[in-house]
């Protein structure tokens, strides 16, 4: 068991959340405001997600009356899916709380959770090379995490992009940082060189960045292209969404498009030895990971954006669902 929250700075709380996936762990984040705390990201709505939100209360004195705005770095169900739960309990406690996000991400809240999406999910993989059967149980899997993101928040706010925002004493610049999601935010607080990095940089695993049914084009490219910015960032410590604290930021951000590059090559291998779509590419590069349908389907979304990379970088061809070599 985990402790309810931990004191990662000045009026600064991190409360970590568990999450039924391998995740096992998404880090919100209590920060003290005006009058009372804010809270960023909140979990996927689980009676264990609930009871973690209330001992890191009690452990502070906080009722819920007491939270008077709750902001999402992204809208992923492990971000977003206990915003409406959590907004619900200030409600009920006579207080009153509005939820914040990118309008992209506000979009995208809309498309996915809200289900107004056309796509067919289940089609988008089998036409990239998934087997019939697993991209079905992976479509599936989707209807049950939607329901854990139940209730949803009574409307969500949109937070601009570049603007400033005063949380308590500190001011933040929000940071827009593509790649992961389209429309994620982080929050910088240039005067303690604090930023609150939501899932755009993290320890140990590497972010997905993939190609769905509904994302902006290319990915990859932003991500690289926003990595390139941010390493000059002055960070002396960033709070994500995942893992640990990250102390060293530059040396990290090296890492992970160190990473980029390794998997690039992969990519490109595995179409030069004839694999030709997304699943095939993908199961190449992982082909000595155990897997569950759940994961396949961010590995194929990770390879196709990688394909896509290759593409633009005139190192291999597409055509329609398929590639081969330049
Ligand atoms: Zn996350």
């Amino acid at each position: 068991m985990t402790a309810p929250l931990i004191p990662v700075a000045e009026g600064i709380y991190q409360v970590p959340i568990p999450l039924p996936f391998a995740l096992r762990i998404v880090n919100c984040y209590l920060l003290r405001d005006h009058d009372g705390w804010a809270v960023l990201d909140t979990g996927i709505n689980t009676a264990q997600g609930q009871a973690a939100w209330r001992a890191a209360w009690g452990e502070l004195g906080v009722q819920p009356r007491h939270i008077q705005r709750i902001f999402l770095t992204h809208v992923h169900p492990d971000h977003y899916g206990l915003a409406g739960w959590l907004q619900a309990q200030v409600t009920a406690d006579g207080g009153q709380a509005e939820v914040y996000a990118s309008p992209r991400e506000i979009q995208q809240a809309r498309l996915i959770w809200e289900q107004e999406s056309t796509f067919d999910f289940a089609a988008y993989l089998m036409r990239h090379g998934m087997p019939d059967d697993m991209a079905r149980a992976v479509d599936s899997g989707l209807d049950d995490t939607r329901t854990m993101t139940l209730p949803h928040p009574a409307a969500l706010r949109p937070l601009e992009p570049d603007s400033t925002l005063d949380i308590g004493a500190r001011r933040f610049k929000l940071l827009l940082a593509q790649g992961h999601a389209d429309g994620q935010l982080m929050f910088y607080d240039e005067r303690d060189a604090l930023l609150l990095s939501g899932d755009h940089v993290l320890m140990h695993i590497t972010p997905n960045i993939g190609i769905w049914t509904e994302t902006d084009p290319h990915p990859l490219r932003r991500y690289l292209q926003s990595l390139e910015t941010l390493r000059h960032l002055p960070v002396r410590l960033a709070l994500p969404g995942h893992k640990a604290l990250i102390h060293d930021w530059s040396g990290r951000i090296r890492e992970l498009e160190q990473h980029h590059d390794e998997r690039l090559h992969h990519t490109l291998q595995a179409v030069h030895d004839g694999h030709t779509d997304a699943y095939h590419v993908a199961l190449r590069i992982f082909q000595h990971v155990r897997f569950t349908p759940h994961e396949w389907r961010f590995a194929l979304a990770e390879a196709l954006a990688h394909l896509d990379e290759l593409v633009l970088r005139g190192q291999i061809a597409q055509e329609g669902d398929r590639f081969a070599l330049a």
